[in-house]
């Protein structure tokens, strides 16, 4: 089994990119700038914007942190991301997820300007995917996207089932799979008899975010299969550990190749974030 390693891939892409952002500096005379925004203390989300600023810097971009404390009103953050929109510095505004109970997510990213979304994730950036007239794709399905393009995987004619209907990743998955020529399948939790459908593809791509849920069985001899799902389990032999939503150690001899979790679609989704951000100040500067 070909172990499909994101590191690698976005190692692979960070090379280019560096070179891409000089030139960037260089034409505009200043570095694309991303912001960073967390409301509250969640330790991983801590963890998650302090390897977002890093990344940022390693690359020779400009990242602003802004860290607000957990009561910050909705009325304050709209205002603060409001100010972000027309800073000439910003190119990309982050909101880190998720957001503390008296702060709407949904009026958060309403508030974002597209041509600052670096997530993909407002609606007019969502709709101009949909509508075949890409802005930006969602970073996660974007970094899916680009492991089968690294490994020449094909894609054009081949049936592809995703498991998952998030906005965040489903979804725009099956849409950069239709629009790389895929049949695609969307399953979720309403689905009968997953397995059939997940046995049926020559790849899958899993995200229902449920820990360690699909097996060997679930899978076609010779199928790609990703696997977006993290987990931390609290208990029980992954304690401690990170997994994803695949039972890895069945697929070894059986399908063609696989994303390991760690390892896999994770860095490929800050990479993605980079790259968006780049593809945002050019549009912006340019
Ligand atoms: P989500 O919003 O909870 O969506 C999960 C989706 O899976 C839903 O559409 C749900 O169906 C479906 N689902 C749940 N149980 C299922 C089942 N038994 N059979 C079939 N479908 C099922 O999660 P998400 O935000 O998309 O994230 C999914 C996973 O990816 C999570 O583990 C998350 O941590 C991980 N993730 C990883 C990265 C990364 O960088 N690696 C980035 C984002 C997310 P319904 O719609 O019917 O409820």
């Amino acid at each position: 089994m070909l172990r499909l390693d994101g590191n690698l891939v976005a190692k692979a892409r960070q090379t280019r990119l560096i070179q891409e952002i000089s030139t960037f500096r260089t034409q505009t005379g200043k570095p694309p700038g991303l912001a960073v925004v967390l409301v509250g203390q969640d330790p991983a989300s801590q963890i998650y914007v302090r390897n977002k600023v890093k990344t940022c810097e390693a690359l020779g971009m400009r990242s602003f942190r802004f860290d607000l404390p957990a009561e910050t009103s909705e009325a304050a953050l709209l205002e603060h991301i409001s100010v972000l929109n027309h800073d000439p510095h910003v190119h990309g505004i982050l909101v880190q997820l998720p957001l503390p109970s008296q702060i709407n997510e949904d009026n958060v990213l309403a508030a974002i300007a597209p041509a600052k979304d670096p997530d993909g994730l407002t609606y007019e950036n969502l709709g101009l995917l949909w509508g075949g007239r890409r802005r930006v794709a969602p970073c996660t399905p974007a970094g899916v996207m680009a492991i089968l393009e690294h490994y020449q995987i094909p894609v054009a004619g081949r049936r592809a089932v995703v498991v998952g209907r998030s906005n965040i990743v489903g979804k725009p998955m099956a849409q950069l799979l239709l629009d790389a020529n895929a049949t695609v399948t969307i399953c979720h939790s309403k689905t009968v008899d997953l397995e059939a459908q997940t046995r049926g593809a020559e790849i899958v791509v899993v995200a229902a975010g449920r820990e360690r849920f699909l097996g060997k069985s679930a899978f076609a001899k010779d199928a790609v299969v990703i696997d977006v799902g993290m987990h931390r389990p609290s208990a029980g032999a992954f304690q401690g550990k990170v997994c994803g939503d695949v039972r890895w150690e069945e697929l070894d001899g059986w399908v063609r190749a696989a994303t390991p979790v760690p390892g896999g679609v994770g860095p490929m989704t800050i990479q993605m974030l980079m790259e968006n951000t780049l593809h945002l100040a050019r549009l912006l500067e340019t």
